[in-house]
């Protein structure tokens, strides 16, 4: 009878059946966690379950749509259209609409982009007269959003002595001040950011109790995928909506965890079963994703890191091909091995560009892989990077959109209140700025009001000025009759949007305005398929939601057949037949900014372990020899992961065959330098050359700090060495004047014993003493 049940193994048919109450279903890649979450779901409904009550969060709003298409197949459509389903932004940021109020914020919220947060950080800074090389408002960007994701607020931070000496030592004493002044400014411009959208909800729960009850009678079943990556905000949002009910389902794999530098906190998963009363916990062990080669030497991998939990994967799936290993010579050469390997497979096994997908570990490799592609005319998609609404075309229509919508929006307003140009200088905006933050108002409560105030604008501006505001207004009317798509074309027409791209004539230009009209025709589709869904009005302020809530695998326009591009993050929970991970490089990959510590190296190798495993058939691992990084070549290593796979697994198409090879065994000295002493034999592992672990500059630097007489510059002892002699008169940085004794021994070991002017007699390592002869 339910057949879809029948879809499902033993193990996994176990949560998915499971009555109220909290669970768990801890599992590696592919064994089907995201299955058992959608089949849940679907059975809860079966069960009679009102789907109102039900509410989903996972990974892209892509998944929640795939997901709720599942469902739909399984329960009947009109059921699935009302379940809440999406990423924790979108779906809280829906609730902040309907609830928002309460906090003091209008219903038609701006939400700002981490764009729109820089660009209001960076004009905060210059306000204050700060120096913008000290406070360098990207990284005051990301310090104000890890605050808000650790729920540390304007007061909390300010009653924190230890972050304000933090800052304050970091040459940022201000930037409690900033924040301040960040936080007032979005409220007023009734805007919230990414992080507001978890922040105040958290708020909202935790002051307003009817709220949360609310909610909690609301979400009787709530569900959250990938719970290995939420953060503490998360986590406490959802602790409070099931606080209730109890009937909380979390699938997650801490060997999946990559987020933690997004705050992403591991012990979420770990504690689940301390938070909560009688947590079933369920494991799936086998994969249906990948070949034996596949899961068994992406076991090999993450068996080397100690932090984690026992886990078993095994497959029935057949052997398939050994991972395979390529070298090249430089980046370029591994783009056109990559296209070249694509466009045999392509016609050799009769497969789809969609098929392949290219991995890699920062977005800047994806260059040399595209114009290979390129060059073959192989079609591709990039995800990630530069997405389409965040160009400056689409974002200036956009805010004209925005300003419709919620007036107050600053940002918006301040991009477009003189683009195109209407001979509002920046002088008249400075001055527009000022009273706003003077009165407390937005700066279009200040234009509303321009007559009455005294800003020393003269009347020709000011003219201009009241033309932008009878502009604004009439869109506004019109937004209440028509449909996003005819307003916006209005709006990119009448403002002279269109026309000032057209103007300009260059190539670029052109590019520009059909940007533009792809855009019109994306607002276009989505008031079509707006139309369907039961709640939806295909109005402007739903698809501005959209577009400031679609992650970064969300904006892809169209299903045509293309290779994917992009980073290992992003390729969380997807599965592909043909992987390529490029760049299997020291520095690249691991990072060299996270090979610091023992838990930041273990997280690069899930990274590893995740990209490895969305590998279904086939999975190639490339490594050049030289790289163009920061403008220059460079010599590249190969990555210590390639070496960590279990010999049987892999297959090198490029192996250096040079037979035995000197490794260091404690690797390298302090100075970076490899300790000939400690060298022994060592076979190439996978037919890489061995790794030489070099300390970075920070491990350097913490191994100086831990032994100081172990940092004297090697020059200073080859003069010490060469004309100091008994009776020799010396200077010591810290003892101070002495003389020679003795000298004995030679070379490394050679010392001299000194009676120090102070009274005491000391015998000092040549090598290291800081001794200067007199
Ligand atoms: P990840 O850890 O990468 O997120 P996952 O545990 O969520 O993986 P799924 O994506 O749910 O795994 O499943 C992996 C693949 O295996 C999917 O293609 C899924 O359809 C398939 N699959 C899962 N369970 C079964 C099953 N019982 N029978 C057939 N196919 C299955
Ligand atoms: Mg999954």
């Amino acid at each position: 009878m339910n057949t879809f049940l029948d879809e499902l193994n033993d193990a996994q048919r176990a949560p998915v059946l499971h009555k109220d109450g909290p669970l768990m279903v801890i599992a590696g890649a592919g064994s089907g966690k995201t299955r058992v979450l959608t089949y849940r779901i679907a059975h809860l409904m079966e069960q009679g379950v009102d789907s109102f009550n039900i509410l989903a969060l996972t990974f892209t709003n892509k998944a929640a749509k795939e997901m709720k298409k599942r469902i739909a197949t399984i329960v009947g459509n009109s059921e699935a259209k009302n379940l809440w389903m999406g990423t924790f932004h979108s779906v809280f940021a829906k609730l902040l609409r309907f609830d928002g109020d309460k906090l003091g914020y209008p219903s038609n919220f701006t939400i700002y982009d981490t764009q729109d947060s820089q660009r209001l950080i960076a004009s905060i800074i210059k306000e204050m007269g700060l120096d913008k090389d000290i406070y360098k408002y990207k990284q005051i960007q990301n310090r104000i959003s890890s605050y808000k994701n650790s729920l540390i607020t304007v007061k909390a931070y300010f009653q924190n002595p230890e972050l304000v000496e933090a800052d304050a030592m970091a040459k940022r004493p201000r930037l409690g001040e900033i924040y301040q002044n960040y936080v007032d400014r979005c409220f007023k411009a009734g805007a919230m950011d990414f992080d507001d959208l978890l922040l105040r909800t958290n708020e909202l729960l935790t002051r307003f109790p009817e709220v949360l009850m609310k909610y909690q009678d609301r979400f009787r079943y709530i569900l959250v995928d990938e719970y290995q990556d939420t953060n503490h905000s998360q986590y406490l949002i959802v602790k409070a909506l099931s606080d209730r009910y109890q009937n909380i389902c979390v699938v997650g794999d801490d060997a999946q965890s990559i987020y933690s530098f997004r705050g992403a906190n591991i012990s979420n998963i770990l504690n689940f079963q301390r938070d909560y009363d009688d947590v079933a916990v369920y494991r799936l062990e086998q994969n249906y994703r990948s070949t034996k080669n596949i899961v068994n030497a992406a076991n090999s991998i993450i068996a080397k890191n100690k932090n984690q939990l026992e886990k078993v994967v095994w497959t029935s799936n057949g052997e398939g091909q050994l991972i395979k290993i390529h070298r090249s010579v430089t980046d370029a050469e591994e783009g056109r091995y990559v296209a070249a390997s694509i466009f045999e497979s392509r016609m050799q096994q009769q497969m789809q560009n969609g098929e392949f997908a290219v991995l890699y570990r920062t977005n800047s490799q994806s260059r040399a892989i595209e114009d290979a592609l390129r060059k073959r005319d192989i079609p591709y998609r990039i995800y990630g990077g530069l997405s389409f609404y965040q160009r400056k075309e689409i974002k200036d229509v956009l805010a004209y959109l925005r300003i419709i919508i919620n007036p107050k929006d600053e940002e918006a307003l301040k991009r477009i209140i003189n683009f195109p140009a209407r001979g509002i200088g920046q002088t008249t905006i400075d001055k527009l700025v000022v009273a706003a933050n003077h009165y407390g108002r937005s700066i279009f409560e200040v234009l509303e009001h321009l007559d009455k105030l005294n800003l020393n604008i003269n009347s020709g501006t000011k003219r201009k000025l009241e033309d932008f505001v009878t502009m604004v207004k009439s869109f506004q009317i019109m937004n209440e009759g028509a449909d996003a798509f005819t307003l916006a074309e209005h709006v990119a027409k009448k403002t002279g949007l269109l026309l000032e791209f057209k103007k300009d004539g260059t190539p670029e230009g052109i590019a520009k305005m059909e940007n533009i009209e792809e855009l019109l025709n994306g607002i276009k589709d989505f008031v079509e398929g707006q139309k369907e869904l039961a709640d939806a009005t295909g109005a402007l302020s739903e698809f501005l939601e959209d577009v400031a809530l679609a992650t970064d695998m969300d904006k892809d326009v169209g299903d045509d057949d293309r290779v994917a591009l992009m980073t290992i993050h992003l390729a969380k929970g997807l599965e592909f037949p043909h992987v390529y991970i490029v760049g299997m490089e020291e520095d690249l990959f691991p990072s060299a900014m996270s090979m610091n510590t023992r838990s930041e190296l273990e997280e690069e190798r899930r990274l590893f372990y995740v990209a490895l495993t969305r590998a279904e058939k086939q999975a190639v691992l490339t490594y050049t020899q030289n790289r163009y990084r920061w403008g220059k070549l460079i010599d590249a290593e190969p990555s210590r992961f390639l070496e960590e796979i279990d010999e049987e697994f892999v297959e090198n198409l490029t192996p250096i065959n040079d037979g035995y090879r000197y490794k260091s065994m404690i690797d390298t000295n302090i100075f970076g330098e490899v300790d000939k002493s400690k060298l022994r034999q060592i076979k190439p592992r996978n037919g890489i050359p061995p790794t030489v672990h070099k300390p970075n500059e920070n491990q350097l630097r913490k191994l100086r700090k831990l032994k100081p007489e172990l940092s004297a510059p090697a020059n200073n002892t080859n003069i010490v060495d060469s004309n100091l002699a008994e009776g020799s008169m010396v200077n010591h940085t810290r003892f101070g004047k002495g003389k020679v004794l003795k000298i004995e021994g030679a070379g490394n070991d050679k010392k001299a014993e000194i009676q120090f002017e102070r009274g005491d007699v000391k015998k000092l390592l040549l090598r290291f003493a800081k001794l200067e002869v007199l």
